[in-house]
């Protein structure tokens, strides 16, 4: 068997370890990304204070699924204060506009020249270190930065060889604020990617086996994160965010997120719903493909057969608020065409085992109706 596996991050994980935040800095320029949220709830102060310095540009405007237009305005203040390191400061959003804007520091252009491809990175000579306040993206160990172009509408990932970060600083401690709706999206994207990174063709025994272990943890620990917060399931949480990112950044997603992207952009689904919305129903087709594989991953659960998992799948879904219908985000029979499109539109949807085509895709919205 041929296998590759390339992962050049280094992993700090642990609760309360922000504290080393400050031995990880060794230029002068630093540039802090953030979101609002996070500077009003003291992320942003208890960086600085962890970094122990007061000479700094700080970038807090960066939204949900963030805009091309949000990357380029704070590319434009990293490159005026000529940045050498780049603290991110938050989740997914955060970190990939933080990814975008360490590579345009030395990168000419915007960054809709390389998400439509007419420009490629060649380097990046900043440091970024990635500090996760949410268990759900593991973009602080993968190479992948997803962005919305908002006068086309789409929303789409880019992956460059110079997205990795250097440090990847996880400490559960930071997720214990999450609101219970932002943990429940959060903890099914991570579900996503450990099942879509088990499932892909692309999947190899490492990134297996990272995933495996992530679908474990977050079957564990998802509803009672949800429910009770307590610091035992964050950390499970963090941890299964954590391989499953490490998992699917050597693997890439599959069907799943492929149709997440129009379910956020054009019905404002938080992502890690949008990613989850049909993952019993693909589980169910992709059975019938790789039957043999996922009965590894259904006796490693300690479940009896793909009924008994699609089950608890729907019932982690309902218990945490999910929504399981397309209907309950005001999707319509006459809108099943146009999302079939464009979910088999992004190039990843080829990566799922069955063959999910327009006729497939089709079906499978009409279940979920
Ligand atoms: P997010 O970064 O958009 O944050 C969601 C909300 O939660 C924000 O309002 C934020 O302020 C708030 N929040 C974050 N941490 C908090 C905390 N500790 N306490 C209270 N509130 C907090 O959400 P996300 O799910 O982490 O990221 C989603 C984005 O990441 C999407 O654009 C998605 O496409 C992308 N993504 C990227 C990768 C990758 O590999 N690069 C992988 C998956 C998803």
């Amino acid at each position: 068997m041929d296998m590759n596996f390339f992962l050049p991050v280094k992993v700090i994980f642990g609760n309360g370890r922000i504290r080393e935040l400050g031995s990880l800095i060794s230029g002068d320029r630093i540039m802090i990304i953030s979101d609002h949220a996070l500077l009003e709830l003291g992320f942003v102060s208890e960086v600085k204070e962890k970094i122990g310095r007061t000479d700094f540009i700080e970038f807090c405007e960066v939204e949900p699924n963030p805009s091309c237009e949000t990357v380029d305005k704070a590319a434009k203040l990293a490159r005026d204060y000529s940045v050498d390191t780049i603290v991110a400061v938050g989740g997914g959003s955060v970190m990939d506009t933080a990814k975008a804007v360490a590579c345009l520091v030395s990168n000419n252009g915007q960054i809709k020249d390389y998400l439509n491809g007419s420009k490629t990175f060649t380097s990046r000579k900043v440091r970024l270190i990635c500090v996760p306040t949410t268990s759900g993206t593991g973009s602080e160990v993968t190479n992948v930065g997803v962005y919305t172009d908002k006068s086309s509408g789409v929303k789409k990932p880019l992956v460059s060889e110079f997205f990795w970060s250097d440090f990847a600083l996880v400490d559960p401690r930071l997720t214990f604020s999450l609101p219970k709706s932002v943990t429940a999206s959060t903890g099914l994207d991570a579900l996503a990617h450990a099942v879509e990174s088990y499932w892909a063709k692309s999947s190899q025994p490492v990134s297996e086996a990272l995933a495996i272990r992530a679908v474990n943890l977050i079957m564990k620990y998802l509803q009672r994160a949800y429910t009770d917060g307590d610091e035992e399931s964050r950390e499970g949480l963090s941890m299964a965010s954590l391989l499953a990112g490490m998992a699917f950044s050597q693997t890439r997603t599959t069907i799943l997120h492929a149709i997440s992207f129009p379910l956020t952009n054009i019905y404002g689904l938080p992502h890690g719903f949008a990613c989850s919305l049909a993952m019993p129903e693909v589980l169910k087709l992709n059975y019938k493909v790789i039957g043999n594989k996922l009965d590894i991953l259904i006796r490693y659960l300690g479940l009896k057969n793909i009924d008994e998992l699609s089950n608890e799948l729907e019932a982690l879904m309902r218990a945490i608020g999910a929504p399981r219908k397309l209907s309950e985000i005001g999707i319509r029979e006459k809108d099943i065409d146009g999302l079939v499109e464009s979910s088999l539109s992004s190039p990843i949807a080829k990566l799922n085992p069955a063959k999910i085509g327009r006729e497939e895709l089709r079906e499978i919205f009409e279940t979920i109706l």
